[in-house]
């Protein structure tokens, strides 16, 4: 069985939008995922398809209704449905490489994707929803977010990745951003590549991209590096 996601969403037509191309898009036509956009609206229950309402206590915006989400879901995820009910969310714990890589390990997803100023606590509770954010910054809608959670899934994928044996020098995934690239041609606006790259010097050359890497997270992510020290192994 290849993985599975089932988005749910007020905007079916924004898939598989970025992943029909390059290579989410080939691996979704070799049949390596399988993508269904649902219709919420599809769930509703009067003439005019109504999902939302005014938020209980007063203020702006509308709430997503939960008993029309959680026919969605129950339609989506029927009993036994072993894969994630996920809620693309700001207030949900930040995706990282290892969630992403758990998720492409496993039979698929389910997605929720909000609208409006989000969804009725209710069916978040009930359906077990895990909360994913993006990151600390509020999208219009949860539908680039799932792209996003889709994309960086996909590519991990059995055999989507084709021959780039990436993966373990990549950024996160050894606890550090990657080093910096270089390629052809030698000299661009009189800005050489670094020597010790031209050298052939392999050893040299994994040391270099090392520091490159260690000195490039401690600029600009020491949390990382924070995170990475908790993690190792404490020495004798
Ligand atoms: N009122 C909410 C924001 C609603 S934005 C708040 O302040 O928390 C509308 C929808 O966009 C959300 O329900 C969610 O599905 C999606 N969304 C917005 N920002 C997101 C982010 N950073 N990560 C994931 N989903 C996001």
């Amino acid at each position: 069985m290849s993985f599975r996601a089932t988005v749910l969403t007020l905007y079916p037509e924004m898939f598989p939008g970025a992943l029909g191309l390059s290579l989410a898009g080939r691996a979704l036509d070799a049949g390596s995922w399988s993508l269904e956009p649902l219709q919420i609206r599809d769930f509703a229950v009067d003439r005019h398809r109504t999902v939302d309402d005014t938020p209980a206590g007063g203020g702006a915006g509308m709430v997503m209704r939960a008993d029309i989400l959680a026919k969605a879901i129950d339609h989506a995820s029927p009993a036994g449905d072993a894969r994630p009910r996920l809620l693309m969310s700001p207030r949900g714990k930040p995706l990282t490489q290892e969630r992403v890589r758990e998720l492409a390990a496993g039979p698929g997803v389910v997605i929720l994707c909000g609208r409006f100023e989000g969804v009725d606590q209710r069916v978040i509770d009930a359906r077990g929803l895990e909360e994913v954010s993006v990151g600390d910054f509020i999208l219009s809608g949860g539908e680039p977010a799932a792209l996003v959670l889709l994309d960086a899934v996909v590519r991990l994928l059995p055999g989507v990745m084709g021959n780039e044996a990436s993966g373990d020098e990549e950024s996160f995934e050894n606890g550090l951003l990657e080093h910096p690239h270089y390629t052809r041609p030698q000299s661009f606006e009189g800005l050489e590549i670094p020597a010790v790259l031209t050298s052939g010097n392999h050893r040299k050359i994994a040391k270099w991209r090392r520091e490159q890497a260690e000195r490039l997270t401690a600029e600009r992510r020491p949390d990382l590096l924070a995170k990475r020290a908790s993690t190792l192994p404490v020495e004798k």
